[in-house]
């Protein structure tokens, strides 16, 4: 075993870490102050993000992308979730679904959205399925050689920016020993389709700046050219590619819980109380101690898990577990971050409350931390027949 990184993935870390904190850091405060990320901030890290080399790092080269192992791209992940999430969108890393792309899709929606020159949005949840995908009510239908669209879905991510989303609709339903079953396929849907409109969200507690959108479809007409994947594998697209961005949400996680944790370090050592530095007392360098040691525990069930799917191992298990114990490791540590900041923690003037409220969202989405724990469950116990 080698826990080392190597040459090439330290100088992976140091550059990632540098362009956060040049290039995201310095808007952080105008983000969280207006909600809005401003174009040109927007265009300006897009473009510093192609001149690195590192748009779309986590599609292979063939197809233009930076090639990044999943331990290496993990690592990207773990240094972008130091910073605003709303900032850090526009480091460009496409949805990998859309490798699923074939024939005249591929120059449509997969190069252009390597080349930075489109964004995509996923859309799955609607208002009466989350957990529970395969309830979804949005539906598509033929009608004269076409797909008709009908339905809504809400809490769509970067739907704000995006130019085309990668739709998740009902195409016809099975009966089956559990009852009726839907089948489920992918659609390819460009801004401004007639039938198809986006519109504002709601506000959320986590990540101001990175709304979240409801897209409504009303008799949207689509061509068979818009299926991404095959018609009613919807379900294997999503298993053979999404499946693996939990872990982007764990990498992340330790990014941000690592700079929390930073902070309230230095906190500890500079801030004095009783005349002496408060890490001095046992009750704020255990709180240090619990931090460092879950940070790293979360850290390498992350990379492991990533070591483990480029080694072609099962990965499904240890993926849910390092999002589980990543995100709830999160809530813990930037609370605690809080408590050894005092009063200061919840100032807008640091970043603390901000990490707080932005880890809140990281147990739900990606599959809630239930969700996680019953896949984990299942692994364990479908071998012995349970
Ligand atoms: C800010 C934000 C952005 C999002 N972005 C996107 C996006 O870009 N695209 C997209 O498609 N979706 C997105 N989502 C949706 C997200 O993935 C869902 O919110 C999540 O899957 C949970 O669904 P739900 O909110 O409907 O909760 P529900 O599924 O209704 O769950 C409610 C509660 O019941 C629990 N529960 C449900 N089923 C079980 C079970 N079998 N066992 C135990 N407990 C269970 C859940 O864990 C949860 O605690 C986003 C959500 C948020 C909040």
């Amino acid at each position: 075993m080698n826990f080392g990184l190597s040459n090439e993935q330290e100088m992976i870390v140091s550059t990632i870490r540098a362009f956060v904190e040049n290039e995201i850091y310095p808007h952080e405060n105008e983000v969280e102050r207006t909600g809005h990320v401003p174009d040109n901030i927007a265009r300006d890290i897009r473009r510093k993000t192609i001149e690195l080399g590192f748009y779309a790092c986590n599609f292979p080269e063939s197809v233009g992308g930076g090639g990044l192992s999943h331990l290496d791209f993990a690592l990207v992940e773990r240094e972008l979730g130091r910073g605003s999430m709303a900032l850090t969108h526009f480091f460009g890393r496409p949805q990998n679904i859309l490798m699923a792309c074939r024939g005249e899709q591929i120059e449509r929606y997969l190069h252009p959205a390597v080349r930075g020159e489109r964004m995509d949005a996923l859309a799955m949840t609607e208002p009466d399925a989350g957990s529970d995908i395969r309830s979804m009510n949005c539906t598509a239908s033929r009608h004269n050689g076409e797909w008709v669209i009908n339905g809504t879905k809400h809490f769509i991510s970067g739907a704000d920016q995006a130019d085309f989303f990668i739709v998740f609709v009902a195409t016809g339903q099975d009966e089956t020993e559990k009852g009726l079953k839907k089948r489920i396929t992918a659609f390819l849907v460009d801004r401004g389709t007639p039938g198809f409109t986006v519109r504002d969200g709601y506000q959320s507690v986590s990540h101001r700046g990175y709304p979240n959108m409801v897209l409504d479809f009303d008799d949207c007409h689509l061509p068979d050219a818009q299926v991404l994947g095959e018609v009613d594998g919807g379900f294997a697209v999503m298993n053979e590619w999404l499946y693996a961005t939990r872990l982007t949400v764990a990498a992340m996680a330790v990014g941000r819980a690592r700079r929390a944790f930073e902070l309230a370090l230095n906190h500890a050592a500079e801030r004095r109380q009783f005349g002496q530095p408060i890490g001095r007392f046992q009750g704020i360098a255990f709180p240090l101690a619990d931090m460092i040691t879950e940070i790293d525990a979360a850290d390498w069930l992350t990379l492991s898990a990533a070591w483990r799917l480029d080694q072609g191992l099962p990965a499904n298990r240890e993926i849910a577990s390092a999002k589980l114990y990543a995100t709830e490791m999160l809530a813990k540590v930037t609370d605690a971050a809080i408590q050894i900041f005092g009063g200061m923690g919840l100032m807008s003037d640091l970043p603390l409350e901000r990490f707080w409220r932005d880890a809140r969202v990281e147990r739900i989405w990606d599959g809630t931390s239930e969700i996680q724990r019953h896949i984990i469950g299942r692994d364990l116990l479908r071998p012995l027949g349970a």
